[in-house]
């Protein structure tokens, strides 16, 4: 079983619809694949058609921006019901925060004599609920400004650089609760990935794991190989799952392609154990995974 939890569709920031990711996920071999969209679930009624097409598991996903001690934490939610109000009105919150800030970050462009518009970013951002950096990042690659997504952010959009606009991210310690009032399960996204400075460190995590929090994910290309055994020690001394995953963008992001990390089937077997107790005590109609027999 090859099992790959973690990625994005042009529901948000990939560049492949929901559809033609789930039927990539089946090309690379995959057995199941989780579509974590950035804070929206939008992709996943398309990506539910695909996985029943060609015969793949779908676990339903997204990776909800959050923050915590000042710090930005990525955090992956499983099986929620995202009409559930807070969980509903923290995405909303977000995703307003994702939009407000487009002006800015072209405004910063213009200030620095680069040619481009909002219209440029919207014509990019096509479908995606989650409009972000990597779409700016895709417009400034339509004007010939940079070659790719990786110069955009380097010379424009990463924290430090010219054209870098913070956004809102709602507070980690309530994504949790509103994740499990949704009949979910709730596991950091590369908690050391870049620049994290090894934060959330293990005392942190062991508060967030009384806290509810279900699980880590381990194996990612952002960590390197030391940073995922100490990760997976942690994870096995608090008892949180260890998940794997790509954290694949499409084309938008080298090196993440389906499949590069994957997660042991143990791991998602006790995942959907958690997610099953926290949609029986949550009485929400929460989306079943899709599985093969
Ligand atoms: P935002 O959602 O606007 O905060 O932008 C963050 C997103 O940008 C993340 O989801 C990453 O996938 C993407 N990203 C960050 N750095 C890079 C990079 N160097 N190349 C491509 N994508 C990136
Ligand atoms: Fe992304
Ligand atoms: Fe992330
Ligand atoms: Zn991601």
């Amino acid at each position: 079983m090859r099992i790959d939890l973690h990625t994005h569709s042009r529901a948000s920031d990939g560049t492949q619809s929901p559809d033609e990711l789930v039927r990539a996920a089946a090309a690379a071999g995959l057995d199941v694949v989780a579509l974590t969209d950035h804070d929206t679930a939008e992709g996943w009624a398309e990506a539910e058609r695909a996985a029943a097409d060609v015969g793949i598991g779908l676990v339903r996903g997204m990776e909800i921006s959050t923050r915590h001690e000042g710090q930005s934490v990525h955090l992956l939610a499983y099986l929620p019901d995202p009409t559930y109000p807070p969980l509903a009105e923290g995405l909303t919150r977000i995703l307003e925060g994702r939009v407000s800030r487009v002006p800015d970050v072209v405004a910063r462009l213009n200030a620095l004599g680069i040619e481009i518009t909002e219209a440029d970013v919207a014509a990019v951002s096509g479908d995606s609920a989650a409009s972000g950096r990597p779409h700016v990042a895709d417009a400034l690659v339509q004007r010939g400004v940079v070659g790719d997504r990786t110069e955009a952010f380097t010379r424009f959009l990463n924290p430090g650089r010219p054209a870098y606009v913070d956004r809102y991210a709602a507070p980690l310690t309530d994504m949790i609760d509103a994740v499990a009032g949704a009949g979910g399960v709730s596991v950091i996204a590369h908690p050391w990935g870049r620049r994290s400075d090894e934060r959330p460190d293990a005392a942190t995590l062991a508060v967030l794991a009384e806290r509810g929090l279900a699980g880590i994910e381990v194996d990612h290309q952002d960590h390197a190989p030391a940073a995922r055994e100490r990760l997976r020690a942690i994870a096995t001394d608090l008892g949180l799952v260890a998940t794997g995953s790509s954290d694949h963008h499409g084309t938008g992001k080298v090196d993440h392609d389906l499949g590069c990390h994957t997660t042991p089937p143990e791991q998602l077997h006790r995942l959907l154990e958690l997610a099953a107790a926290a949609a029986a005590r949550s009485g929400r109609a929460t989306p079943q995974p899709l599985l093969l027999p």
